[in-house]
């Protein structure tokens, strides 16, 4: 095994320093031909897989990214989903909430956005943002309409318990979460943002506030760091992919997809006597037609 889940999982109740995940990292990869390969194959696995969870419709699985700008999350989604049947597939985008949505508690979107049994859901960006980009920045809390009352004592250890609760509840409702941080180094970061800057066809990507937010990077860190070490747990863990070479972040990714959707041990549906009976006289109904 050329990927080992071990280096990537924060270890439920561990502490996270994101100095000791490092993003170069690939994993027993010489080069990105021998991981394309098996992305491949990962990819084949996962439509396999998928096929049956739709058949089944039993379970369904809720797949989170999380990141800093440009460290590849729609291009892992792109090339880990390319071999899915799009009707067993959903994704999500989450923006800064609309007014509406902010007249609702943080997780009412996410719950509205959660994939229906049989179906792999992908959250680009999550509710997981209301412990990051709202703790880097006070005001967007103001704007959150809380009472008072809400916001005594340490608010983001509570909003780390309620979204522990929140994933308990689905796991135990046979929707299974899995999470993770692509984690892109600040020089890998500035490159790409040079290159959408000097490349016209990557223009449309660059956006002037990224480069502003980067002037946060160590307070993203340090909420990064937090949120990891509060939510990684036995049911649902976190997975830090190191994201400087895209390429394994892909493979690493597609691996531990497939991987998980492997352990729930899926069947396709046996037909109960009765319906096997029907499915005998439909057989003769057809095999009769003139
Ligand atoms: P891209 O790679 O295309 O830039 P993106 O996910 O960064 O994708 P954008 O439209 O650039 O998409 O940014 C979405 C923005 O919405 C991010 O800055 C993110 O922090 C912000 N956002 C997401 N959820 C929330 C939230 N709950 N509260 C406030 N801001 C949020
Ligand atoms: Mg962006």
């Amino acid at each position: 095994m050329r990927i080992d889940h071990d280096k990537l999982i924060v270890k439920p109740g561990s502490k996270v320093r994101l100095k000791n995940f490092d993003p170069k990292y690939t994993g027993g990869y010489r080069s990105r031909a021998e991981a394309e390969v098996d992305l491949t194959k990962d990819i084949a696995r996962l439509a396999k897989y998928q096929d049956i969870l739709y058949a089944q419709n039993d379970y369904a699985m809720l797949v989170i990214f999380q990141a800093m700008d440009a460290a590849g999350k729609d291009g892992c989604i792109k090339h880990v989903m390319s071999g899915v049947n799009p009707q067993g597939c959903q994704v999500y985008s989450f923006k800064a909430p609309s007014s509406k949505e902010l007249d609702h508690d943080y997780l009412w979107r996410n719950m509205c956005a959660l994939p229906e049994r049989g179906n792999i859901g992908i959250f680009n960006r999550s509710y997981y943002e209301e412990t990051l980009v709202v703790r880097v920045h006070p005001g967007i809390l103001e704007g959150q309409q809380l009472p008072a009352a809400t916001r005594k004592g340490n608010l983001w250890e509570r909003r780390f318990e309620q979204i522990r609760n929140f994933e308990k509840y689905l796991v135990d409702n046979g929707i299974v979460v899995v999470k993770f941080f692509l984690n892109v180094s600040k020089e890998e970061q500035k490159a790409r943002f040079l290159e959408r800057i000097r490349n016209p066809e990557k223009n449309w990507k660059f956006s002037a506030n990224d480069v502003k937010e980067r002037q946060h990077w160590a307070e993203y860190m340090s909420a990064y760091e937090e949120m990891l070490s509060a939510t990684s747990t036995k049911d649902s863990k976190w997975y830090v992919l190191p994201a400087d070479e895209k390429w394994f972040a892909r493979a690493a990714a597609a691996d531990v997809i497939a991987h998980e959707l492997k352990k729930l041990g899926l069947r396709y549906p046996k037909l109960r006597k009765d319906q096997q009976g029907a499915l005998a006289e439909a057989e003769r109904t057809l095999l009769a037609e003139k």
